[in-house]
């Protein structure tokens, strides 16, 4: 308690405190504090009263000669332990605050740390000291005269002062003192390790060895050389490994990618509509000092997300029930990776949206979903399907509320097949083999028995059970696993994301993903090439499906309702035919599960469960989960079973049937491909040169037919130099122009 005019200074003497008279002081003396306590404490707030000296109250306190000093506070700072769950709701208040941020905020840790360090913000009059045992009324008077000085003519001598307050290590509660504070580098180290990048050193090895010898030779040659176990100042190969790629990134955006990237942002911004979102923020070095604020926000950190208009239509019609998150897998450490949102259509893979985040970490990438949440009304995917990853899964929680994050087939055969827990559990390749059949099988049990059946198996073997690295891998995996087996999946939802093969799909654009992005190391080209022929191409190709499956001849036992659906027309085609040439000898029939012996000797299983979907065991079916030859052959047969009893969340989806806005849409040549070129600073031309081919589409109305006349003199001259893809291409599109124009715009889509 400190009471104006005379109370004596009482401070709370189980705290340790220090005075000292500048704010660089304060950060110097809480750094060390933090390095000889082994903690790590955050600004968390702090106000600077607006102070009149009539209202202000003087104060007195005992200074380090005894006597007695006045002034007046003028603000506090408070500082968190890292640990502290309070730190993140302070952050995300000020979030929503800031209304333009598009920023939330890492879930709350578990631990929930109290200790917090103080400082108040003085300003003292060391003339007016006094003694201890001075009387009161001399204090009242002194009082008086500080506030008689500082409304006339402010002639007396102030200090900024500040007191430092510190907890006590008893303060700290839920997490261990002194532990590895992560991702914690003393910004000294930091600052180290970027001269380092910029010098072309990168051994980890003569790094470590030469940061150990400044923090003993040069940050404490006093001799006051923190532990050993202080990873602050003795961080570990892997920490140094991790600010050496930050620095290495920070220093290629700075130099080199930013300026090329927007040069051709601004470029692209003259040529695409209003409906295309392109979001670019560069990366701004800070210097260590701001550090402490920069921490809440992540503004000066490097940020592209790219959504094109069609892209956005694709994911409103395609993505309201599930879509992908993939990415560029990083060959080398030194490229940022890139984000892509996908959906399944009724043909292929499609990427919707495309972002690059200067972090993996779940603010970065829940920043950029969350912008894709604003761009996109009214899109709130059920699931998203990605990988098991801690930043990407945490992220999606985050920005969609509601949204469950499954691991998709590709991911979790990926994940199984990876050398990682080989070598450090030491199984075999053999074994491994089994094991991840076993977890196949696992994955894709359909009910409780067969799921449990297999589990068993698999946690039964010799090695599971004796080997402890492995079996704490598959408790890993078990204890996720509503992300990854079928068993706790939605039916409808697993059926749509495999049916028309799904599978086969989402492989192909992972696979074109990788192969086309990632020998692209420098982000400048993966981006232009991203904008510039890869969406375009796979664009082109969605609306090529959709509006050449018309010229598929119709078939004479095509039941109508089936030859609706135009995106699997091919695939009942043949199966349909198969089902007719190939009779089975005979069809045994025990409850819903049927058998179809054929007279080769081969078996075939068919399981119709009541009013659900039915499945079958053979390839075809695994492949395409869409109705086989086999069950092609029960439909006439069977009694209330055929394409009409299909459920229908499965014949009225999206997947099975075409585009309606693309396939009415007039002009297929708008869409414009330029061939990709060895050099990527070449294509600036070739752009021009092709646009001009494009159909604009505000062309005059008048006299249409001499545009169209002028149109197709313009085609004819491009084409005589075009390469032979472009040709077929050309050709295809001008094929499909004609058709329209003899057979007129409805017929393009219901034949
Ligand atoms: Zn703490
Ligand atoms: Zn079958």
């Amino acid at each position: 308690m400190e009471t104006e005019n005379g109370g004596t200074t009482a401070t709370d003497t189980t705290h340790k405190e220090k005075i000292v008279h500048s704010m660089d002081e304060v950060n110097q003396t809480i750094k060390d504090f933090e390095t000889s306590s082994q903690t790590k404490f955050l600004k968390h707030s702090g106000k600077i009263y607006d102070n009149t000296p009539q209202k202000s109250k003087v104060f007195w306190r005992v200074d380090d000669t005894g006597d007695m000093v006045p002034y007046f506070t003028t603000g506090f700072t408070k500082y968190i332990c890292i640990h502290s769950r309070d730190r993140h709701s302070y952050l995300s208040k000020k979030c929503t605050s800031e209304k333009d941020k598009l920023l939330r905020m890492q879930k709350s840790k578990k631990r929930d740390c109290g200790a917090t360090i103080s400082v108040s913000h003085m300003v003292q009059f060391p003339e007016l000291k006094k003694p201890t045992n001075v009387a009161i009324y001399q204090k009242t008077l002194a009082t008086r005269f500080i506030k008689y000085r500082l409304t006339t003519d402010n002639n007396i001598k102030q200090e900024p002062t500040f007191r430092i307050v510190f907890p006590q290590n008893t303060d700290h509660s839920g997490h261990v003192i002194g532990g590895d504070i992560k991702g914690e580098m003393d910004e000294r180290l930091v600052l180290k390790i970027d001269e380092y990048v910029s010098n072309g050193v990168s051994n980890v090895k003569h790094i470590m060895n030469n940061l150990e010898k400044f923090v003993t030779e040069d940050l404490f040659k006093d001799g006051s050389i923190p532990l050993l176990s202080n990873k602050r100042y003795f961080p570990t190969a892997k920490a140094i490994k991790r600010q050496y790629h930050k620095s290495f990134l920070q220093k290629q955006l700075c130099e080199y990618d930013q300026d090329t990237l927007m040069r051709d942002i601004d470029h692209w911004k003259q040529e695409i509509s209003p409906e295309d979102n392109i979001l670019f923020r560069p990366f701004i070095p800070t210097p260590p000092i701001d550090k402490d604020d920069t921490l809440s926000s992540l503004d000066h950190q490097f940020l592209f997300v790219h959504q094109l208009g069609w892209q956005r239509e694709l994911l409103h019609r395609y993505g309201n029930d599930f879509c992908f998150l993939d990415f560029t897998v990083k060959q080398t450490r030194f490229a940022l990776p890139l984000h892509f949102l996908c959906v399944k259509t009724n043909y292929s893979h499609q990427v919707v949206a495309t972002f690059v985040t200067q972090e993996n970490s779940v603010r970065h990438i829940a920043e950029a979903l969350d912008i894709l949440k604003h761009w996109c009304e009214n899109w709130e995917p059920k699931f998203i399907f990605t990988d098991n990853n801690e930043a990407r899964t945490e992220a999606i929680e985050q920005v969609f509320s509601g949204c469950k994050v499954l691991i998709s087939e590709l991911h979790k055969e990926r994940a199984w097949l990876k050398r990682g827990y080989l070598s450090d559990a030491k199984v075999t390749p053999e074994a491994q083999e089994q094991i991840v059949a076993l977890l196949k099988e696992i994955a894709h049990s359909e009910d409780e028995a067969s799921f449990q059946k297999s589990h068993d198996e698999l946690m039964n073997r010799e090695d599971s059970k004796m080997n402890s690295k492995l079996q704490s891998y598959l408790n890993s995996w078990f204890s996720i696993k509503e992300r990854w087996c079928w068993l706790y999946w939605p039916e409808d939802i697993r059926i749509l994301m495999l049916t028309n093969y799904g599978l086969e799909r989402h492989h192909n654009l992972f696979e074109d993903i990788q192969t086309k992005f990632r020998p692209r190391k420098v982000l400048p080209f993966s981006i232009s090439f991203l904008h510039k022929h890869f969406l375009p191409e796979h664009y082109k190709q969605y609306r090529m499906d959709n509006s050449s499956s018309f010229k598929l001849e119709t078939s004479d036992f095509m039941p109508a309702d089936i030859a609706q659906h135009l995106c699997i027309k091919e695939h009942c085609i043949r199966q349909l035919s198969e089902a007719n040439s190939r009779q089975p000898d005979c069809i045994e029939c025990d409850c819903d599960e049927f058998t179809l012996k054929y007279e080769d000797g081969t078996a075939t299983k068919v399981i119709i469960p009541p009013s659900n979907f039915p499945r079958c065991s053979c390839a075809v079916y695994r492949a395409s989960f869409l109705p086989c030859f086999h069950i092609f052959t029960l439909f006439p047969i069977c009694e209330n079973f055929s394409w009409a009893s299909l459920p229908c969340w499965f014949r009225d989806s999206v997947f099975l049937s075409l585009d309606p806005h693309v396939c009415n849409l007039p002009a297929t040549v708008q869409v414009m491909i330029e061939q990709p070129s060895e050099l990527e600073n070449e294509t600036v031309e070739h752009v021009l040169e092709l646009s001009s081919v494009t159909v604009s589409p505000s062309s005059p109305t008048t006299d249409l037919n001499t545009d169209i006349r002028r149109l197709l003199d313009q085609i004819q001259a491009v084409c005589e130099s075009a390469p032979n893809e472009e040709l077929a291409t050309t050709k295809t599109d001008l094929e499909i122009i004609l058709y329209r124009l003899q057979n007129g715009t409805d017929n393009a889509c219901t034949l």
